[in-house]
This record gives structure tokens, sequence and C-alpha cells, in this order.
């Protein structure tokens, strides 16, 4: 058999190079067949590109789901026991599953099937027998729109403006952070950073200066905030917000101390300074255990109020509280 160029390269290695860079790993494939025939077939078109996972039902197919979070299922339809409808359907009705794209492979298929398993939020159809090139054709297309969906999704949680997270994300965290230190029984802190006087800085010194403060306020905070949980966020105009889990408030306020002194060590001029002739930033921090009550908004409430607290004081300083 022949071959043209074109389908050549289909089946040569390194047709998800693109994907791969973007993820900085391989990207991770489901074959699910009750037939172990047809998984061998398949997992030697992807062997060498993909880390390839493997289930022989339904059930099993759904656990590999969770524990591994493909970024593709190839997905057989008849299966004795649960079928593979069902399993893309309870895909699609896990939140934690629903972005992984499934493309069913199937023997028989009419436009009823079809249109039923597109129903489902399938993304695609195979028929079987497959051909190679075909089968890592579409495959690679669907890893393309996953790995731009997933680029877009993280671009939706950032502040463009300096790069760090943005309110929508820390709302979404920060309810989840407390729900965490109620059921673990830890200490959870919470920080208001606001930039001192930025208002009179925008005003002598123009938006364009303004925002370049801002970034390198933002990068100069979220480098002092090094624990992998630690979350920074920009609240609103010139306010970063800070969660700590697992902290008290005494571990807060040394962290809190620290990001005074460094944000004036980064000494951007500024003419209405609090202090120094450098900008500042003023912190409101406030620290409880969820275990023992009140709610995420209180506690935002709580160091909120430690902030107006921490200006009224003068401002380039820190006003804490345990709730
Ligand atoms: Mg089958």
């Amino acid at each position: 058999m022949t071959m043209d160029r074109k389908s050549a390269d289909l089946l040569a290695p390194g047709l998800f190079q693109a994907v791969q860079q973007a993820w900085g790993r391989k990207p991770k494939l489901l074959i699910v067949d009750d037939q172990p025939v047809n998984i061998q077939a398949l997992y030697q078109i992807f062997a060498s590109d993909c880390q390839v996972f493997m289930a022989t039902s339904g059930e099993q197919a759904l656990q590999l789901c969770q524990e591994r979070q493909p970024d593709l299922v190839l997905l057989d339809v008849q299966m004795p026991g649960m079928d593979g409808y069902e399993v893309c359907r309870r895909i699609q009705a896990d939140a934690r599953l629903r972005e992984i794209p499934v493309i069913f492979v199937t023997a028989h298929t009419d436009a009823q099937q079809e249109t039923h398993g597109l129903g489902l939020g399938a993304v695609d159809f195979i028929a079987k027998p497959f051909t190679p090139a075909v089968v890592r054709a579409r495959v690679r297309t669907h890893l393309t729109l996953k790995c731009q969906s997933d680029a877009l999704r993280e671009l939706a949680f950032l502040d463009g403006l300096t790069g760090v997270h943005n309110r929508r994300f820390f709302d979404e965290r920060f309810q989840a952070e407390f729900q965490r230190a109620r059921r673990n029984g830890r200490s959870l802190a919470l920080m208001m950073v606001d930039v001192d006087y930025f208002k009179r800085f925008n005003d002598e010194y123009g938006h364009l200066a303004g925002d370049d403060c801002l970034r390198r306020v933002a990068e100069c905070l979220r480098n002092l905030l090094r624990r992998p949980p630690d979350l920074m966020c920009r609240f609103g105009g010139e306010e970063f917000a800070c969660v700590l889990p697992e902290t008290e408030l005494d571990g807060a306020v040394q962290v809190a101390d620290r990001m005074i002194a460094t944000v004036q060590t980064l000494a951007i001029p500024h003419k209405h300074a609090a202090q120094g002739g450098v900008v500042s930033v003023s912190i409101g921090l406030a620290a409880c255990f969820p275990a023992l009550g009140g709610s995420p908004e209180k506690l935002l409430a709580k160091a909120d109020e430690q902030l107006y607290a921490a200006k009224a004081a003068g401002r380039a300083r820190v006003s804490a509280t345990a709730c």
C-alpha cells in the first residue's frame, strides 16, 4: 500500500509535540474497550507519544478518570455492564471530569447513535475498523482543543494587568479554603494589602506609571508567598488579598511585616508617600479557626476593618486580629 506524504506525517512520532510542549508532559490518554485486542491495536498507535491508560469496563474507566485525570478518552460504546454512553454521561455529570473530551470508537455507527453520543457530550465518533492515521489525526485535533481551552480557563482566572490571580479566582478558592480549614480544624489567615496613597501616585506620575507600580508590588508580594497552598490575588484597584491556609496570627504577622519592608525596598519614588518618599503598603490581617465558627464573609470583614485601622494609624504598617 502506498501512502501519500500527509498520511505518513500523521503516523510519524512527534505528532503531539505542540500539546506536549504546552503541558510540559506527554498527553494522558485513556483507552476503554471490553476487548483487549482492540485496546492493543489503539495502544500501539499512541504508545510512543502518549501516556496511555487502559480500562476494560465502564467502572474501571470512571475510576481511572478520577485517579489519572486523562486529557482524552477513547471510549468503546458496546460493553457488558455499564456501556460507553453511560460512562460518557457520568463523565459529563462530574464537575471534576467534564472538561475531558470523549471520542466514541464503535463498530455500529448510524446517524441516530452518533446523534445520541454527541448529545451526551462526546466530541467525536470513530468507526471500527479504524485507520491509524485517521485516529491519530482526530485525537490530535481534540488534544489541541483541550489544550487551548485549558489555557483559556486559566486566563479567565488571571488579572490582565499584574498576572496574579483575579477576584473571581479568589471568590472560589477562599470559600474552598475556609471549608477545608473547618474540616481539618486548622487556622486560616487572610490579608488585605493596599498600596498607600495610590490615587495621589496616579495623579502625580500618570496611569502608566501607576500600572507599572501595581505590577511591581504584585510581583513582590507573590514572591514572598512561597508555600503552594498560599493564594494571592488582585482584589480590585490597588488592593490585593492573600489567603494563608494553616497559618496562625503570629506567623501571618511575620509575613505581613516582611511584605511591608520588601515593598519599601523596591524604592518606587512617591512624592506623597506615607513614609520615606517611596511606595508603601498597609495590611489588614485577620486569622481564625473556621471549625470554631464564623464564615468567609466575616473573616473578610474583619481583615477589612484591620486595614482601615492600619491606615488610620499612619499607613505602611500591619494591623491584625484573631477572630
Ligand atoms: Mg465492545
